[in-house]
């Protein structure tokens, strides 16, 4: 393999078999469940997943489940099936931070009894002044002088539920003027009051993440546990632990750089809030970058998991192009979906050199070059639709639009002139009345060239569908960074349209993603019932859709 290819984790891993520090590499994703898996997600699932893969080793998915007031059973089962949808095999390798609860009790009253944990009875906005700044360093708790025996005792109070949440907490005794905020004595252990889904009311004091991630690691062995890079200081913090409890394996922390995306947010809180609030229609919403909404979408895995081997694992922090995710699943649907026509904005076309009754059935293959899809039909007769925006009032406009006297092609079937419309008492277009040239089908006609070709579908082979066009949720590139980020919603992010498929398409209906010509990429929504009208989601616009 070519060093290129190889991301800055991989080499860790590398020199760490060559040196005998590691032989067996494990991994984890550590998802806590208090909402959906987003593209982010995804990118570190698949780099721990390949590393272990690659490395013969294990891959762990590890809840951290330390907050029961945000999580639920729900987000786990949800989390579970996103992950498998990813093709991520989990075997058995499904644990909870919450069945080791018992164990960091234990290494939490170890580090009390080394007088290096103590328990605080400051308020949280005291312990946050107390705390200091950047640039001041902060202050002792009065706290921070009880003897081993009143700490033992205090946290044991704590567990026993004789304080209220957020009137005492377990702090680590490191030190308040350090550099790192991180190690002005943390909170190791902090009282709440709620059922957990694991341990129900088993607990009601809980480990934070700081305490319990790196416990929670070394107890499943794991050789290198990533993260992204706002943990960098709080590595001081997990090597800190590690170094003062008596735990047999020691795993260590690597940091890479989020994901971020265009016109998109990935943070748990703001996708919380899209939901909450109905900004969009749930997590599984096809316009948000969850697993489960590019999945409604008609994302495939694959295309998931190839726009993350390009992004690649780096710590530089840059927002990548929402163009490059597209072209993802552009190229995967581009090898394997059928080619169709449907209309979006109807209007009809009437072919008046054709008798009533004529029908002809063509012949279309389904893909331009792979002749081994196969074939449908469609048909011609006298009356068709064809996409609003592919007629042109205006005769000095648009070269390849049907427009009065121009010449332009039906895809897979003839030439047709516009010759007259007819208009509504609104001046709205109704009708137009067209002539087609009989010798065209497949072949030009005598002595011109015609350059516009339009899709089209006979009205008797058209059967009405809805279709959801999906654009940008967000006006902004980097919503993200904005704290009212609710102000740069896109308020015609859905459109939804009623026009037609061709009626060929039933009989092909299990293929689930089509390519529209000219339209673009659609997927038949899965909840549609036979007797409504069907509805096609947009995965995504061609490269060159025809009205841009
Ligand atoms: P929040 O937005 O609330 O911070 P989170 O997305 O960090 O939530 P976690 O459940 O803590 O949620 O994340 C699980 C793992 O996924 C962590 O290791 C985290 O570093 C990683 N992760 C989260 N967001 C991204 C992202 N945008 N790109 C890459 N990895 C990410
Ligand atoms: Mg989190
Ligand atoms: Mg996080």
């Amino acid at each position: 393999e070519n060093q290129k290819n190889q991301n800055f984790i991989k080499k860790i891993i590398l020199k760490d078999i060559k040196n005998k520090r590691v032989k067996t590499v494990r991994t984890r994703f550590p998802p806590e469940p208090n909402g959906y898996l987003h593209i982010g997600h995804a990118k570190s699932i698949f780099l721990n997943f390949f590393l272990a893969k690659q490395f013969n080793g294990t891959f762990n998915l590890r809840f951290d489940d330390t907050n029961p007031k945000k999580e639920n059973a729900h987000y786990i089962k949800n989390i579970i099936k996103d992950v498998k949808w990813l093709q991520c095999n989990l075997e058995n390798n499904i644990f909870y931070t919450s069945s080791y609860f018992e164990i960091i009790y234990k290494y939490a009253k170890e580090l009390i009894k080394k007088g290096l944990a103590y328990v605080d009875q400051l308020t949280k906005e005291e312990i946050r002044i107390y705390r200091g700044t950047l640039t001041s360093p902060g202050i002792n708790s009065p706290y921070r002088k009880q003897t081993v025996k009143e700490n033992l005792l205090l946290f044991k109070k704590m567990k026993h539920g004789h304080f209220s949440e957020g009137d005492a907490c377990l702090r680590a005794k490191i030190d308040m003027k350090s550099p790192f905020i991180v190690l002005r004595d943390p909170v190791l252990y902090r009282i709440l009051f709620s059922e957990h889904h694991q341990t129900k009311n088993k607990w009601c004091i809980y480990p934070t993440y700081d305490f319990a991630h790196c416990i929670s690691d070394s107890l499943e062995k794991i050789t290198h546990s990533i993260c992204t890079l706002e943990f960098q200081d709080n590595r001081k913090l997990y090597e800190w632990i590690l170094k003062n409890i008596s735990i047999s394996h020691r795993a260590h922390q690597y940091e890479f750089s989020k994901l971020k995306l265009e016109y998109c947010v990935l943070s748990k809180r703001k996708l919380k809030h899209l939901v909450t609030n109905k900004i969009v229609s749930g997590w599984d919403d096809p316009r948000i970058p969850t697993i489960s909404g590019l999945k409604k979408r008609g994302y495939t895995s694959s295309s998931i998991r190839t726009f993350c081997e390009k992004i690649g694992v780096t710590k530089q922090n840059h927002i990548i192009e929402l163009s490059l995710l597209e072209s993802c699943i552009r190229n995967d649907l581009n090898l394997n979906t059928s080619r169709y026509m449907a209309i979006i904005n109807p209007i009809k076309v009437y072919i008046s050199n054709l008798e009533d009754n004529y029908s002809e059935i063509l012949t279309v293959p389904n893909h331009p070059n792979i002749s081994s899809m196969g074939t449908h039909t469609t048909i011609f007769s006298n009356t068709i639709y064809i996409d609003r925006y592919d007629f042109c009032e205006n005769r000095t406009q648009f070269k390849k639009k049907l427009k009065i006297g121009n010449e332009i092609r039906l895809r897979h079937a003839y030439t047709i002139i516009a010759k007259k419309i007819i208009k509504d008492n609104n001046d709205n277009i109704t009708e137009i009345i067209c002539t087609y040239d009989k010798n065209t089908l497949g072949k030009n006609p005598i002595n011109k060239k015609v350059s516009g070709v339009i899709h089209w579908i006979a009205k008797k082979n058209a059967i009405p569908a809805k279709f959801n066009l999906y654009e940008k949720l967000f006006i902004l590139k980097d919503p993200e960074s904005k704290e009212d980020f609710l102000k740069y919603i896109n308020k015609n992010s859905l459109i939804i349209k009623h026009g037609f498929i061709e009626s060929s398409i039933l009989n092909n209906i299990s293929e689930k993603t089509y390519q529209f010509e000219r339209e673009g990429y659609f997927c038949v929504e899965k909840n549609c019932d036979s007797k409504q009208k069907l509805t096609f989601n947009r995965i995504v616009k061609l490269k060159k859709n025809f009205k841009n």
